[in-house]
C-alpha cells in the first residue's frame, strides 16, 4: 500500500495539507473543496501522495502546503488522507465510503459506520 502515515520511524515527519476539489458533487459546477492533512517527510512525498490521492480519488488539486506554513488552517484539525475511519477512527487501504450528505466530508471504513454517523450527527 502507498499510503504512508505518520509512526514509520525512519524519517522525521512533517504535517501536510492539501486541499482538493471534488467535482462530481451535486451542490454546482465549481463543486466542493476539502482539506486533508497527512505525514510526509519532504516535499516530493508529499506532492506523490497528493497526486496519488487525486488520481485515485478523482479529485483536482488545489494546493498543498507544510501545515505550519498555512496560517489560519495551522490550529485547525482535519481528516486524514486515505484512510481513517470518522466514525471508528480505524486506518484502512479500502476505498473509503463517503458520508451521503452532501455538505459532509466524513469517511468510514464500513457501512456499518457510516449508518451509526448518519444517525448521530445528521
Ligand atoms: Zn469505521
Ligand atoms: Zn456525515
Amino acid at each position: 500500500m502507498k499510503n504512508k502515515i505518520a509512526g514509520d520511524g525512519d524519517l522525521p515527519q512533517e504535517k501536510w495539507l492539501v486541499a482538493y476539489r471534488k467535482s462530481s458533487s451535486k451542490k454546482g459546477p465549481e463543486g466542493s473543496v476539502f482539506v486533508r492533512q497527512f505525514f510526509a517527510p519532504g516535499y516530493y512525498e508529499a506532492y506523490d501522495t497528493v497526486l496519488s490521492y487525486a488520481e485515485k480519488m478523482n479529485l483536482e488539486v488545489l494546493w498543498f502546503r507544510e501545515k505550519r506554513r498555512c496560517g489560519q488552517y495551522m490550529n485547525r484539525d482535519f481528516p486524514g488522507l486515505g484512510g481513517r475511519c470518522t466514525w471508528c477512527n480505524r486506518k484502512f487501504d479500502t476505498e473509503p465510503i463517503p458520508c451521503g450528505q452532501d455538505d459532509c466530508e466524513s469517511e468510514f471504513c464500513s457501512r456499518e459506520c457510516m449508518k451509526e454517523h448518519s444517525s448521530h450527527r445528521h
